[in-house]
């Protein structure tokens, strides 16, 4: 058995003990972000198939497949998990049937296609389903040592970037042709990397914090947002930098700048284990407010990061969850002007014993000028 079989055998225990203290029979997982952390397994272009990995509360699990799929999936199946195959004159009612027999209880996946969920609702009327996050989440919220290395190299090729990525930002071009240079820069830096996304928001467009990249082409004196991601192994980073394409037409933009700057430094100063989440939120809001821009900030400060984008925990008022040591996730206070122009800067915070422990760091003061 491999060093990666063990570690999957390892969330397996700890995925059953959590299902044990839940009160769930089972855990049934579809593609994505929790079928990968148990097994390794991705993709698949299952869709309408079903192809499902059943964790049971005993710890051991099973999978459910499209008999054009069992090849792929044998490869990350543990040599104790049966895998079922079904073929399409079959359907795969009947092992969606025979994986829930017997059981009062199931957590499935929350990002399921919503016709699984229906198929077993019709399919085992008596069982009490509820959401698999619930019982999964509190485990892929603490990253152990190999997942922090994967997230830091992920981490290094958006810093690196970063003064390409600002240097792109010139008069005259577009922002879809800033993001496809963006683009190509990431996978020379990283070639074993996916692009997970990217956003150029120029000028107006900057005061909307998730802007579609268009065909604004820039002009001198825009601020301009640039927020990127990668994934590699599985893992993300996401960063954002704001900069000026030469001096700033706006009076303001180099002030504003420097109050989300300094709201992300109070957010990060906030972070240590036993900390409520939304204190940290707290931290940067209330150092926007104080200094008027308090209307302006319209989004909570952070994400969780991880195999998802935006995963537990959020950084967001309301949120008492306390702070715990592995935990990772972004802090990128932002002051958006409508009509105007925004600024944002992101950065990857990791929970330390003692502190924070940046997983990622573009640390610029000041509002910096291309072009
Ligand atoms: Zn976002
Ligand atoms: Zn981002
Ligand atoms: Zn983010």
């Amino acid at each position: 058995m491999s060093g990666e079989d063990h570690q999957y055998e390892r969330r397996l225990k700890r995925a059953a003990a959590a299902m044990d203290k839940g009160g769930v029979d089972a855990v049934l997982l579809t593609p994505g972000a929790d079928m990968f952390y148990f097994s390794g397994f991705e993709h698949g272009h299952a869709m309408k198939r079903l192809l499902a990995l059943a964790i049971r509360r005993d710890g051991t699990a099973g999978w459910i497949v499209p008999a054009m799929n069992e090849s792929q999936v044998r490869e990350h199946a543990l040599p104790d998990q049966p895998v079922r195959p079904w073929s399409d004159a079959e359907t795969y009612l009947p092992a969606l049937r025979e994986a829930v027999s017997g059981m009062k209880s199931v957590a499935f996946d929350d990002e399921a296609r919503a016709a699984f969920l229906l198929d077993l609702l019709e399919a085992a009327p008596g069982v009490r389903v509820r959401k698999a996050s619930g019982i999964l989440g509190p485990l892929r919220v603490r990253k152990d040592a190999a997942e922090l290395e994967l997230m830091r190299a992920a981490g290094r090729t958006v810093d690196e970037t970063i003064p390409e990525a600002i240097a792109l930002c010139r008069p005259g071009r577009t922002e879809a042709e800033i993001d496809a240079d963006l683009r190509k820069a990431l996978l020379r830096r990283s070639p074993e990397s996916q692009v997970a996304f990217t956003i150029v928001a120029s000028g107006p467009n900057g005061a909307l914090p998730h802007h579609d990249t268009g065909s604004r082409r820039l002009e001198r004196g825009d601020v301009v947002i640039l927020d990127f991601g990668t994934r590699r192994e599985g893992y993300h980073s996401d960063i954002t930098v704001t900069c000026a394409v030469g001096e700033p037409a706006d009076p303001e933009a180099r002030k504003v700048y420097r109050v989300v700057w300094e709201a992300q430094q109070k957010a990060l100063d906030a972070v240590r284990p036993g900390v409520p989440c939304e204190e940290v939120d707290r931290a940067a809001r209330d150092h926007i407010a104080a200094a008027g821009y308090g209307d302006y900030f319209i989004h909570r400060t952070g994400h969780g990061l991880g195999l998802q984008v935006h995963e537990e925990p959020f950084i967001v008022g309301g949120n008492r969850q306390p702070l715990e040591e592995g935990m990772v996730f972004s802090v990128e206070p932002g002051i958006y002007l409508p009509g105007r122009f925004g600024v944002r800067l992101e950065v990857i915070a990791g929970v330390a014993a003692d502190g924070v422990s940046l997983i990622n760091a573009p640390r610029v003061s000041e509002l910096p000028i291309t072009g």
